[in-house]
């Protein structure tokens, strides 16, 4: 029965050996959910301030949240603060230019400018969580420290969200995951941030491609040290960037202790088929692989030829 659910693309995601692991939407507005889904793993809230004068208000921010909220009784959904900045620019933030906007005021850092944009969102966010009493997550993107985690914690906390947690995009915030993981409740892994700032290669940089290839096994090893961090605190870690998408690469990060995998709908079939083929040990022994390649070529021809 098992393999026929799999076969015909439906159920939550799990290892061959039965371990859950949710297989979670990236939505970018309602638009982007599946009735079926097991839940959101990155609500990227820009749409709502993208193409405007001034920030969307209180009463639209809720509207919005709400809708996405109600679609999905008592599934997960880990809404994510603006981030503006850099390939996400936002014209009403008044942002000055800069010679280096990847490395500029972005994300999170945007509230270091105006707190008020992110304390009206953790206020709508809490608003539309009240009302729906949905398992609602919240979590900041771009944080370097420990300090940065712990006061976006401080202030979702204040506004009453039960459950908070960063992005780790910068490798300084996955080389001290533990520590921040004494700071909040998960950790959410953006592989296209971090591959960018690991390597120091733009992501919109085609030329380097080859520097922002999710198998890098330098970029693994940080998303190992998270995975490793959640397990000691027994805390949820998981991934919601391009690489969670990728049907040969979802085992190792599974097995590099990865406790859910956020990716958009399309991609979700694939995963859930590679993962029901494997057991838990086999994804591990895949992970291992991974990490002692030299380079994403031979990570992935060590994983392709692995017998398990
Ligand atoms: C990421 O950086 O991997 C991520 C999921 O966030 P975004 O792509 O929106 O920057
Ligand atoms: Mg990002």
């Amino acid at each position: 029965r098992e393999r026929e659910r799999v076969a015909a693309g439906t159920g939550p995601g799990v290892t061959a050996d039965g371990h859950a692991v949710p297989l979670l939407l990236n939505i970018g507005s309602a638009r982007d959910l599946r009735p079926d889904a097991e839940g959101v793993g990155l609500f990227r809230t820009e749409f709502l301030f993208l193409d405007r004068a001034g920030a969307p208000t209180f009463e639209e921010q809720v509207a919005a949240y709400t809708v996405v909220l109600r679609a999905l009784p008592g599934r997960r959904v880990v809404v994510r603060t603006l981030d503006a900045g850099s390939d996400k620019p936002l014209p009403f933030l008044g942002l000055p230019d800069e010679e280096n906007p990847a490395l500029g005021v972005r994300g999170l850092r945007t509230a270091r400018r105006d707190p008020g944009v992110l304390d009206t969102q953790l206020r709508a966010i809490a608003e539309a969580h009240r009302a729906c009493e949905a398992d609602t997550w919240v979590m900041a993107p771009m944080v370097s420290t420990v300090a940065e985690a712990a006061g976006f914690a401080a202030k979702a906390r204040a506004h009453g969200l039960p459950t908070v947690g960063v992005m780790i995009e910068v490798p300084a915030a996955a080389l001290h995951a533990e520590r921040v993981l004494r700071e909040v409740d998960f950790l959410s892994i953006g592989t296209n941030d971090l591959g960018q700032y690991t390597f120091a290669a733009d992501r919109q940089h085609g030329d380097l491609a080859d520097l922002l290839d999710p198998w890098q096994p330098a970029l693994l090893h940080l998303v190992k040290l998270c995975g490793d961090a959640g397990r000691a605190a027994g805390k949820p870690v998981g991934v919601c960037g391009e690489a969670a998408a990728d049907p040969l690469l979802a085992p190792v990060l599974v097995g590099l202790g990865m406790t859910s995998l956020s990716m958009s709908a399309p991609a979700v079939p694939a995963v859930r088929a590679s993962l029901s083929e494997r057991t838990l040990g086999s994804c591990q022994e895949r992970a291992a692989a991974a990490l002692a390649a030299a380079g994403p070529s031979a990570a992935r021809e060590a994983v392709t030829t692995s017998t398990r």
